[in-house]
């Protein structure tokens, strides 16, 4: 694989091409490990990651259940899921929204029947519970904002390098 940094050669412990979710993510995972340099192919934030509306369905409503999410899944999926990729996915969930959370990320809230402040979690098409956390209808602009921050802000993380990663 080759990289084409637009300006100059850079040299650092971890290579990260991309920076939608998936990059900076991982970014923020490793940085505690050595220096991280992003390459992406256009501006920072130019991802799918930005323009997704809708949310991320995850087991967090009181009567769901990680079994319910995976057959829900299943069921729409029409046999092209992997089972055994559904299931972790669908298992980690919480945790991701954790992380996601912790990083900085600001979903839309409501309040429960006490008046704490809990995560507004919606319903969408092949669910059975509410189950979408989401940032208004702009969640992904939320998450690659809040990730972007986070990265810039305290980590060892090199940007502004602007090219496309060859194979
Ligand atoms: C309009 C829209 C709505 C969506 N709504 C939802 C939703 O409601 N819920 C949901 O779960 N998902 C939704 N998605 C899907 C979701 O956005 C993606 O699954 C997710 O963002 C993928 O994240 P990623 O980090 O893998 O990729 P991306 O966010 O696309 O990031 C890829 C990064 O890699 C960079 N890159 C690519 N090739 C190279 C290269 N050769 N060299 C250097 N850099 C490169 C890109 O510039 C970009 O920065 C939606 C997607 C779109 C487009």
């Amino acid at each position: 694989m080759s990289v084409r940094p637009s300006k100059n050669d850079v040299e650092s412990d971890f290579l990260v091409i991309g920076s939608g979710v998936a990059g900076l993510s991982c970014a923020l995972e490793v940085a505690d490990a050595g220096s991280v340099t992003i390459i992406t192919k256009k501006q920072d934030s130019e991802s799918s990651t930005n323009y997704a509306q809708g949310g991320i369905a995850t087991v967090l409503g009181e009567g769901d259940s990680f079994a319910s999410h995976r057959d829900d899944t299943l069921r729409v999926g029409c046999g092209l899921c992997h089972e055994d990729v559904v299931e972790r996915v669908v298992q980690e969930g919480p945790e991701v929204i954790g992380k996601l959370r912790n990083w900085g990320a600001r979903f839309t809230m409501r309040d429960d029947t006490e008046g704490k402040g809990i995560l507004a979690l919606g319903k969408e098409g092949g669910h059975s519970h509410d189950r979408i956390v989401h940032a208004k209808d702009l969640t992904g602009r939320e998450i690659e904002g809040a990730l972007l921050m986070k990265d810039f802000e305290s980590l060892p993380v090199n940007h502004g390098c602007h090219g496309a990663a060859c194979m």
